[in-house]
């Protein structure tokens, strides 16, 4: 069965001890597998006492990022790509030094709306900075995951097969896709479709509800998507995804357009978004399994 996980963003806003060890205890004790921590600033995390905090709660670690402006590898400009390969270069060293296994998110491109379409310069640059991440990270067996998110938040990849386009011209076999529920209904006229088609490159995976809140309570047809990843064999983390109001990263929240309360109490949400996504794995399993069996 794939590892389940919960965004950091669930629990706290920021990552003092204080916070990590809020964050990372009560995802432990929902019996998560791991939890994903945004590294927007990877410089202001204190590494050692994240690893210590881990290790003392028994939890596995991702990582994810979107880039900024200022540190847009898929810019013309090269000293702004020069910031962005500092800084993911600084993210895969604190992944790596906390333990963790994954480095996904928006890390193609700078996580914002374009208001011009992605040129073949820029791109050509995203792919030679994403090359030596990847074989940086090789070193430590750490995964590359490039997000598919919608149109609002890249002009790069947008799609699951734009992700796997870019995975081959990258080259490298430690990169996978990162797919997003809430951003594939979006962009994918049909989701089961476009997971199966991405099929063994899909190594990463987000559960967010059409609004970002409470799973089932938007318009995600959830079983569609578990069956896909079932069909196809995936065995990588899943981690939940949701934002409100109620916690907010002075960095992410802006970025996410998260203007509204969609809940506020975590501990509840984090545990019925557990034993939803149980349920539709298991579902998911058995049916696959059923209806690949013969008699
Ligand atoms: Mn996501």
């Amino acid at each position: 069965m794939p590892k389940l996980g919960v965004h950091a963003l669930v629990w706290v806003g920021g990552w003092s001890e204080a916070e990590a060890t809020t964050a990372i205890e009560s995802s432990a004790e929902l019996g998560y597998d791991f939890i994903e921590i945004p590294l927007l600033d990877p410089w202001g995390v204190d590494v050692a006492m994240t690893a210590r905090r881990l290790e003392a709660a028994g939890l596995a670690a991702t990582a994810s990022l979107g880039l900024s402006a200022e540190s847009d590898i898929s810019s013309e400009d090269p000293e702004t790509v020069k910031r962005g390969s500092d800084l993911l270069h600084q993210a895969l060293a604190v992944t790596r030094d906390m333990g963790g296994t994954h480095l996904c998110g928006v890390i193609h491109c700078a996580m914002m709306k374009y208001m011009a379409p992605a040129t073949e310069r820029g791109r050509a640059n995203s792919i030679e900075v994403l090359s030596r991440l990847a074989d940086e990270a090789r070193k430590s067996d750490i995964i590359v995951g490039l997000e598919a998110v919608n149109r609002y938040e890249s002009n790069l990849v947008n799609t699951a097969s734009q992700a796997v386009k870019m995975i081959g011209d990258i080259g490298r076999d430690n990169v996978v896709a990162h797919l997003d529920t809430y951003h594939m209904n979006i962009e994918e006229g049909f989701v089961a479709g476009a997971i199966r088609a991405a099929g063994p490159h899909v190594g990463y995976f987000h559960v967010g509800e059409s609004h970002r809140g409470y799973l089932g309570t938007g318009t995600i047809d959830f079983a569609a998507s578990f069956r896909a990843l079932a069909e196809i064999g995936f065995e990588g983390p899943i981690a939940f995804e949701s934002f409100s109001s109620a916690v907010v990263d002075p960095k992410l929240s802006t970025m996410l357009g998260v203007w509204r309360n969609l809940w506020s109490d975590s501990r509840d949400l984090a545990a019925h978004a557990k034993a939803f996504m149980e349920a539709e794995l298991l579902a998911a399993r058995d049916t696959v399994a059923r209806s690949t069996t013969a008699g």
